[in-house]
């Protein structure tokens, strides 16, 4: 998607706000005001009152970015879009000069990337092998047949070109070297939509914590609550229903962790009569088969929790369970049939309310 296309989808996607309220997946208080472009929406002067509430709405990584903040001076809106703006410049694959672009054009040359690239592609090969594969950046290839967007014609890959992608699915392959070196074997692509936007999350959720602000940003689907609301109560994040998303399915009360959740109903296309999704199966290149309809994770980690999540959708709840349990995570996954899964002790941590 072009730049310019992803602006028109932003003006659209506000005005659409404007009009039915807010979708769930983020805070439970009343949504931003929309406006166009990248705006705070609330102007307030440099102010130390805590319960003073900026809000500002964002557009990266062609996800609408929501961020909410007390007792924060507007600079610090901009600041956070300073740093998605920076971020995407680094790991996008569409931006040309990118991290991301370099390496998928390094014909297999060894590069030099920046520090917090190759922290991501670290992690994410950790999670890669965690999974078993479930997760992988190296999926490039195969997510390039598809199209989840919307904005072009949505196609079924031939079972040739498919299989052809798959061959190229490695993350075992990708060697990060000391120096902060990067080999990807020519041919090979990576993608770090799985992953990226939990590190910005991260990052933002930091500068927040550091200035000793309460806020909240939600990322697609990942959310993080910084501090506690100016009354002392923990922040309230819907989790989303698959089967009606501008609807939760429960909400939870959090307090400075990240809640992130993948879900099937996030990006997709129907076609023949069929709805294909976003989050692919790295064994066979079409979309996961598995029976989650969303996994959520809540933990201290955007990051960690945005690429789990992705490959739990892969996994299933069988072994995304075991996954949790075997990492000490707290999670909560929602099944084809509509019944929920919680790992122990989630529904009293985090003040599970059905909805
Ligand atoms: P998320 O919304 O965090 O679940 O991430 C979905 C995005 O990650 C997709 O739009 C793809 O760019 C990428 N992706 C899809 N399937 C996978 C997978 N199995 N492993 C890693 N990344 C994936
Ligand atoms: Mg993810």
């Amino acid at each position: 998607m072009t730049k310019r296309t992803s602006r028109r989808l932003l003006a659209l996607l506000l005005c659409a706000l404007t009009l039915s309220g807010c979708t769930a997946k983020r805070e439970t208080a009343s949504p931003p005001p929309a406006g166009a472009g990248i705006l705070p929406a609330a102007s307030a002067e440099e102010t130390p009152d805590p319960a003073h509430k900026t809000t500002g709405i964002g557009f990266y990584f062609d996800t609408v970015v929501y961020l909410t903040l007390w007792g924060a001076p507007e600079s610090l809106v901009q600041e956070v879009w300073d740093e998605c703006a920076r971020y995407e410049q680094l790991l996008s694959k569409t931006v040309e000069g990118s991290d991301v672009s370099r390496i998928n054009q390094s014909g297999g040359e060894t590069i030099t990337v920046d520090p917090e690239t190759w922290e991501i592609l670290h992690r994410a090969k950790e999670i890669s092998q965690l999974t078993g594969g479930a997760f992988s950046i190296t999926l490039a290839p195969v997510t390039a047949l598809w199209s989840f967007t919307g904005m072009e014609t949505n196609t079924v890959p031939t079972d040739e070109t498919r299989l052809a992608a798959l061959e190229l699915v490695d993350d075992t392959q990708l060697v990060l070297g000391e120096n902060y070196t990067v080999t990807l074997p020519a041919g090979m692509q990576i993608d770090l939509g799985g992953i990226a936007k939990g590190y910005i999350a991260d990052k933002v959720a930091a500068l927040i914590r550091d200035k000793a602000y309460a806020g909240i940003i939600s990322l697609g689907g990942n959310v993080y609550t910084v501090g506690v609301k100016p009354d002392g109560s923990r922040f309230g994040v819907g989790i989303t229903n698959p089967d009606e998303p501008r609807s939760s399915k429960a909400v939870i009360y959090t307090e400075g962790c990240t809640v992130v959740t993948s879900g099937t109903y996030e990006r997709g296309f129907n076609f023949g009569g069929v709805r294909y999704h976003h989050i692919l199966d790295p064994k066979t290149g079409w979309p996961a088969q598995s029976d989650l309809l969303s996994a959520t994770f809540v933990m201290d980690s955007s990051m960690t929790a945005d690429a789990l999540a992705t490959a739990c959708i892969v996994l299933g709840s069988e072994k995304s369970l075991q996954l949790a349990a075997s990492q000490g995570l707290d999670a909560m996954f929602i099944l084809k049939d509509g019944s929920v899964l919680l790992t122990d002790g989630f529904e009293e941590k985090y003040n599970y309310l059905p909805q």
